[in-house]
C-alpha cells in the first residue's frame, strides 16, 4: 500500500529507513536542520527540507498533520525528539513511530502518544544475543512484552519428515507456526497441520516469550 511518510532526522537510523522506503516505491519527506545531511539525501527522498523540526511554523507549513506516517529520528538530542513527537501528535498524525535513546526516554514517547518506539541498539543486542546463545534460533524479533517472533532450523533427527500435527508443535511448544521456508527458498505461508517438515527447512513461529526461551532446550 503507497502510503506518504515524513522523516525528521537523518542521522544512520532515519537516513536507513529514508532509503529503505524509497527503495520500496514509498513517498518520503525528509527533514534535518543540518545542510550537509539534508544534501545527502537530495536524490533519494522524494522532497528534502533544512529546517529545524522544533519550530512548530516550520512543522505546520510542510502540512507535517497530512502525512500518514510521521518518524521521529532524533537520536541524541532527547529534549528535541520530545518536543517534535509531541507537536506532530499534537497536530493529529494518526501514526507515530519515534526513536528512544534509552528506557527513560522511551516511557516518556510512550505516554505522549508515539504510537511506535523503537530503540534499535537495545532491540538488535537481545536480537543477536537470542541467536548466539542458541543453536536452532537463526532470527528473534520482540513483538510486544509479550509477544516473539522466531525463525528455527530444527536440527534434530527426530522431528525430520514429519507433519506439524505428529509434532505435535503447538502442545509440545506452545507456540504457532506462522511459515515454513523450504531449503529451496519456497516459503509455505499459514501451514496446514499436515504440512510436513523436511530436513534444513525454517519455521517462523510466534508466541509467549517465555516459550520461545524455552524452545531451544526443547528442540535438543
Ligand atoms: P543516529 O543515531 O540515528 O545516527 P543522530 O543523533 O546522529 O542519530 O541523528 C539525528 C539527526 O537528526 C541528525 O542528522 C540531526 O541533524 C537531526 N536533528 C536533530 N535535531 C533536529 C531538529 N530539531 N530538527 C531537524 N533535525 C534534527
Amino acid at each position: 500500500m503507497k502510503q506518504n511518510y515524513a522523516i525528521i532526522g537523518l542521522g544512520r537510523f532515519g537516513g536507513s529507513i529514508c532509503q529503505t522506503l524509497v527503495d520500496s516505491g514509498q513517498e518520503v519527506l525528509a527533514i534535518d536542520n543540518n545542510e550537509e545531511r539534508a544534501n545527502e539525501y537530495m536524490n533519494v527522498a522524494t522532497h528534502v527540507v533544512v529546517g529545524n523540526a522544533q519550530d512548530e511554523m516550520t512543522l505546520r507549513s510542510l502540512g507535517i498533520r497530512n502525512f500518514d506516517q510521521v518518524i521521529v529520528a532524533i537520536g541524541e538530542d532527547i529534549q528535541a525528539s520530545i518536543l517534535v513527537t509531541l507537536m506532530v501528535k499534537e497536530m493529529g498524525v494518526p501514526s507515530i513511530l519515534a526513536k528512544a535513546q534509552n528506557e527513560y526516554h522511551a516511557r516518556v514517547l510512550e505516554k505522549i502518544g508515539a504510537d511506535r518506539v523503537v530503540h534499535p541498539e537495545r532491540d538488535m543486542g537481545a536480537r543477536i544475543a537470542h541467536q548466539m546463545v542458541s543453536s536452532n534460533i537463526l532470527d528473534y524479533i520482540e513483538l510486544s512484552e509479550e509477544f516473539s517472533l522466531a525463525e528455527i532450523r530444527v536440527k534434530n533427527k527426530k522431528f525430520f519428515n514429519k507433519n506439524l500435527l505428529e509434532m505435535d508443535f503447538r502442545q509440545r511448544f506452545g507456540l504457532t507456526v506462522v511459515a515454513i521456508r523450504r531449503h529451496n527458498g519456497e516459503v509455505v505461508a499459514s501451514p496446514a497441520a499436515e504440512e510436513i517438515v523436511h530436513e534444513n527447512d525454517h519455521l517462523l513461529v510466534i508466541g509467549n516469550t517465555d516459550e520461545v526461551d524455552l524452545l531451544d532446550e526443547k528442540l535438543n
